[in-house]
Formats: structure tokens, sequence, C-alpha cells
């Protein structure tokens, strides 16, 4: 039997392959989803664990069953009767491996665009982001985050700029003159009181008292802005073990929920719920970091699955923009089982490493990290003491280094090259490589990967996704899901 090959791309959700300047094929973006929505989504909740490859998740699920002697929420969810399953290919208009903002974009306004932009096609153009547009058609719109609140996910959603990503005092600006109902997480140093004075009926919470009286329904009648940090939100392992008073990503996502659906009335609403930091602990290859963002992440899933229960009208989509340094379990029997029990023993981030050591030892260069910072630089040029190294790693993990582990370890610091993949050697792969002697949870790069990501739907229309897509065709779902009319141009 042959099977034409239009036919069968076609139906796949695949794209075929026209050659483009940048050499590589170029995306469609105008794919049908395969089926018709049995009736219209009221409200959308897309959660995304940024930066998740299947290895993260498998991770969180299996300390999940090693301490708790349970599931991840996410886990049972793919096994449950009604939920939809499908692959995502991640690329960018300019390459295989996307970066947050071109996915969050193609999610947003269904094309591909280059990484770093947010909004704009390759071609100049800036289509209305799905957030806006379904404000246009009624609804409330909000956004959650363990990031700065302008960081690339929830701007791709929801923002237009000439620029790039990095603008993010002009996303700020454009966030509040789009009257996003809600914005909740990082990212207050974007938010300046001369800013706030321009939108005096945006309702701005900081505290933990705050936060508590906006998630006991305290009703406000403008915008509200939750600021818990000046940049992104603390890791999950240093708010628990520090007991931060930060709201964690599934309170956050129980307040919204609730403020939305009273925002939104009849007409409801979209939010995007993100776990932006397990992106950043696979940056640093910092099994600690990941695995607690990942379970947090899990919590917040579980909070929506609790929220949508014996609920018809909302699509709920969990998925990730793309996988980040490809994290894995990699012993066997007893011996992998015996090193990620290691992990429960966690209680600090590299980031709360890096800014122990940058308190102990002057920094002959580079510029000192910045802390909090999701790209924050490996510092080096540090001539570290081996001691005051090893308690430091010892303190924020448990373990014991060896003293030719803690040696090599001083000796990156210093700056010297310690690893053979010069990409891993120039930022925290030593540092993951040398843990992962302990826990076996090793780290393939610093950056994110070419993988496919999983999507998990369900709730009404969910089945418009597909079995494998590229990430732009997501939008035509969520459009055609929601049911929303054309979109009017952004100004
Ligand atoms: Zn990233």
């Amino acid at each position: 039997m042959t099977i034409d090959r239009r036919t069968f791309l076609g139906a796949a959700g695949l794209t075929a392959a026209i050659p483009v300047l940048s050499g590589l094929p170029a995306a469609r973006a105008d794919q049908a989803p395969a089926e018709e929505p049995r009736r219209a989504a009221k409200n959308l909740v897309f959660m995304v664990a940024d930066g998740m490859s299947f290895g993260t998740l498998s991770l969180g699920d299996m300390v999940l069953q090693l301490r708790d002697g349970s599931r991840a929420h996410w886990v049972g969810l793919m096994n449950r009767a009604g939920t939809r399953r499908g692959l995502v290919e991640t690329r960018s208009a300019d390459g295989f491996v996307t970066d947050s903002a071109a996915a969050s974009t193609a999610w947003g306004i269904g094309e591909l665009v280059d990484n770093g932009r947010v909004g704009m096609t390759p071609d100049g153009r800036f289509p209305t982001p799905i957030l806006i547009h379904a404000k246009q058609a009624g609804k409330a719109g909000g956004l959650v985050t363990t990031t700065r609140v302008t960081h690339a996910t929830p701007a791709g959603f929801s923002c237009n700029v000439p620029t790039n990503r990095d603008d993010e005092s002009r996303i700020a600006a454009q966030m509040l003159e789009r009257r996003i109902d809600l914005m909740v997480g990082g990212g207050a140093r974007f938010f300046p009181d001369s800013l706030l004075a321009k939108h005096p009926d945006v309702e701005v919470i900081r505290t933990r008292s705050q936060f508590d009286a906006f998630a006991g329904g305290a009703v406000g009648t403008g915008p509200l802005l939750g600021l818990f940090a000046g940049s992104h939100v603390p890791f999950e392992v240093d708010r628990r073990t520090l007991s931060l008073p930060v709201p964690s990503l599934a309170e956050m996502s129980r307040a919204a929920l609730a403020r939305l659906e009273r925002a939104g009335g009849d007409a409801g609403f979209v939010l995007q719920i993100e776990g932006g930091r397990v992106d950043h602990a696979g940056h640093y290859n910092d099994a600690a970091g990941l695995i607690d963002d990942m379970i947090a992440f899990d919590a917040a899933v579980g909070a929506v699955i609790e929220w949508a229960a014996n609920r018809d009208d909302t699509l709920v989509i969990v998925t990730a923009d793309h996988a980040t340094a490809n994290p894995g379990l990699t012993e066997y029997g007893a011996r992998g089982v015996k090193g990620l029990m290691k992990t429960l023993k966690f209680r600090h981030s590299f980031e709360w490493m890096e800014g122990k050591l940058a308190s102990k030892f002057p920094l002959a260069n580079p510029e000192p990290p910045e802390f909090g910072d999701g790209d924050m630089a490996h510092a080096t040029g540090i001539d570290i003491n081996p001691a005051d190294l090893r308690d430091i790693i010892e303190e924020a993990t448990g373990i014991a280094l060896s003293k030719g582990e803690t040696e090599l370890l001083a000796r990156w610091k210093r700056g010297e090259a310690v690893d053979g993949f010069a990409l891993a050697g120039a930022r925290y792969g030593p540092l993951g490589a040398v843990m992962a002697n302990h826990t076996f949870v090793a780290f393939l790069s610093p950056n994110h990967t070419s993988d496919p990501v999983e999507i998990t739907a369900f709730g009404p229309g969910s089945e418009l996704i597909a079995p494998w897509q590229q990430i732009n065709r997501v939008h035509a779902a969520l459009v055609k899901a929601l049911d929303l009319p054309p979109a009017k141009p952004v100004a």
C-alpha cells in the first residue's frame, strides 16, 4: 500500500520541507487542526514547565516515589481517561534549538520567529498574541510565573516588541498598557514607581500578607500585579529551606484561577502558568534546584486538576517550551536508587552556593554574578580554598566531596578548562558532573536542546492536539478551542 506523502504529512501535522534563505525548512503556520472541536472552551489554562525534558519530569516523579510514596500529578493525568497527549517539535525560525521567547511567541501568534524575538515575525510583523486576542473577545487574561513576569515565556504569550526579550522595561510597560488582568511572579525591578504611577488602577501586591488577602478573595477593581522578587522568584529548594515568605507556584496558581474566574465572568479567561526556574536549574546542571522546582510545578498541575474537576468548560494544557540540558538518572539498580536518595537531603541551589562563594572570595574576574538571575554567569578567577568550597557544597547538598573532586572544582573556579566539552566547562558543567558522581543525575550541556517535548491536554478542544506537531501549530488549536473571532491588530 502506498501513502501519498502530502496526505501523510498533513494528517500527522508535520511541515513540508520548503527551502528558505536560512537553509532550514520553513514552517507553515496555517496547518488546520485534524478535528473540529466538539464545543468551545470558555477558559484556557496553559501550563508550561520551562525547559523540561522527559528526564526532568522523570527525576521529579522518581523523587516523589522515594519521598512521598506518590506519583507526579502530571503522570497521573497522562493515564487518565479522556486525556489527550502529543509530542511537540520545539524549533524556532532560525534553528532547531529554540529559546523561550521564540517558543512562547509560537504559541502566542502561531508563527515561528527567530530566537530572542517576542511577538515579532522574521519579516517584521506583529500579530496579535493569544492572550490579547482573548481579551479582545471579552475574556480576562492572566500570567503566573516563577520568573520575572516580564521574562520570555509570559512575554511571548502577550506582547510584541521590535527589539528582543531583554527589553524587559518595554515589556513591563506594554503589559500594563494592554491591561493584562493578572500578572504574578517576580520582576519588581522592571516596575519602578514612575511606571506604576501611570497606571494608578493597578493593584500591586508584594508581601506575604498582601498575597494571603488576595488568595483569600479580597476583590480589587483593576488589574492585579503581584511582585514577589526583584528578579526571579527564588528556587523552590532555597524557598523551602530558608522558609522565604514567597508564595509557591501552586498557591499563586490557585489564587489566580479564583481571581480570573471572577474577572472573566461569563466570557471566561486565559491563564498561562509557568514553572520558569525548572529551565534555570537545567542551565546550571543543578539537580537540587531542578528536582524541587519540577515537583513545585507538578504541585501546580495538581492544583489546576483539582480546580478543573467536575468542570466541562475549561481546556487545560500542560507542556514544555523546549528541553534544557537533558538530565537523567544514569546508574543501574540499587546503586542508582541510592544516588537519587541523596537528592532528598538537598538544602540549597547552585545559585545559593555561588552567592556564598562570592561573599567569601573577592572576584578577580568577571563582574560579580547577578544572583536571582537565571542567566547568572559562572564567576571565574576565584582563587578559592578547596576546603571552603567543599564545606559550602556539603552545606548545600549534604554530599561530602573527595579530595580529588574538590581540587578539580577549585581549578574550575580559578578558570582552568577541566571539561573536554568546552561549552559545558565554561559554565556549571564541572560542578554538575562532580555531583553526578554521588547522585548519578547527569546533564548533557548548559544549553537548551532540540528534543521534542510532551503536550498533555484535557477539556473541550483537547481533541485538537495532534500526536505530533510543530510548536506553532498549538496556537491554531487554542484559537479554535476558544472559538475566538478574528483578532484585531495590536496598536
Ligand atoms: Zn533557558
